[in-house]
């Protein structure tokens, strides 16, 4: 469904990402994880294309993001168009990133009427059956300000839903929680899984990363240095950076 193909990304002259390749199946949930620095934001951001790539490609479901090609060669897309094919691709971030102006109703209603060009109440019937999944029909009307993280948290995975995205990524989705409130996030992306929805996700949570995962890529300098199913990679990796990273986060 995923296809990164060779992915290359410097800032300033320092590469960030050297030749990444990674598919993803229809269906697989893949964990992340890496040391900090190692370039997993920026692999997930090149995903949706919130990231220019310098060389290589990213397909979803066969579609080039934020790329066509011309010839032989890519061009980036128009920002209109770049728009339009990300909707493929859900994220959510660590910090939530709702709109501080919008109810939670809103905030998931806002994408679908804007770039899908869907009716105000047809957006308003599927984004209170999404908050009613994520455990938050009665606050459709209240103000980010007014929920907890964790809650904020659950109506940014209902608005990434909203697009009917082919894949989801999620970027550290309960590093900026207190830790009584990861669980119901977890919960939310624990269904997700479960009801066969493509998942990435970045986690330091090894042990949610080890229920949840068909696979688990680790990553460091900007390389995948080991992968595979997460009874092997979690508990007899075999790359000494993976053993080094895991004895410090277990
Ligand atoms: P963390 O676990 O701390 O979130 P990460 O694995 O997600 O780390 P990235 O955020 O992808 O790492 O960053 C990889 C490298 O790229 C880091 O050295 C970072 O400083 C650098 N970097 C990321 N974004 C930018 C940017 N916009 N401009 C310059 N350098 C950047
Ligand atoms: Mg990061």
């Amino acid at each position: 469904l995923v296809e990164i193909h060779n992915v290359r990304k410097s800032y300033a002259g320092v590469e960030v990402l050297s030749g990444i390749d990674l598919t993803i199946e229809p269906g697989e949930v893949v964990t992340i994880l890496g040391p900090s620095g190692s370039g997993k934001s920026t692999l997930l951001r090149t995903i949706n294309h919130l990231e220019s790539v310098d060389s290589g490609s990213v397909t979803v479901d066969g579609e080039l993001i934020g790329y066509e090609l011309r010839g032989d060669r890519l061009h980036e897309l128009r920002e209109r168009e770049i728009l339009q094919r990300r909707t493929q691709v859900g994220i959510v971030f660590q910090s939530f990133n709702l709109f501080p102006h919008l109810t939670a109703l809103e905030n998931v209603t806002e994408a679908p009427i804007a770039l899908k060009r869907l009716s105000k109440d047809d957006a308003r019937t599927s984004a209170l059956g999404l908050l009613d999944r994520v455990g938050l029909a009665e606050k459709a009307s209240a103000y980010p300000r007014q929920l907890s993280g964790g809650q904020q948290q659950r109506v940014a995975i209902a608005r990434a839903l909203a697009l009917k995205p082919k894949v989801l990524l999620f970027d550290e989705p309960t590093s900026a929680l207190d830790p009584e409130l990861v669980g119901e996030v977890l919960d939310v992306i624990r269904d997700l899984a479960q009801l066969g929805t493509t998942l990435i996700i970045v986690t330091h949570e090894i042990g949610f990363a080890r229920e949840v995962s068909d696979r688990v890529v680790f990553l460091d300098h900007g390389v995948v240095v080991e992968q595979g199913p997460p009874s092997d990679v979690l508990v007899n990796p075999q790359n000494p950076r993976t053993r080094e990273f895991l004895a410090k986060v277990l």
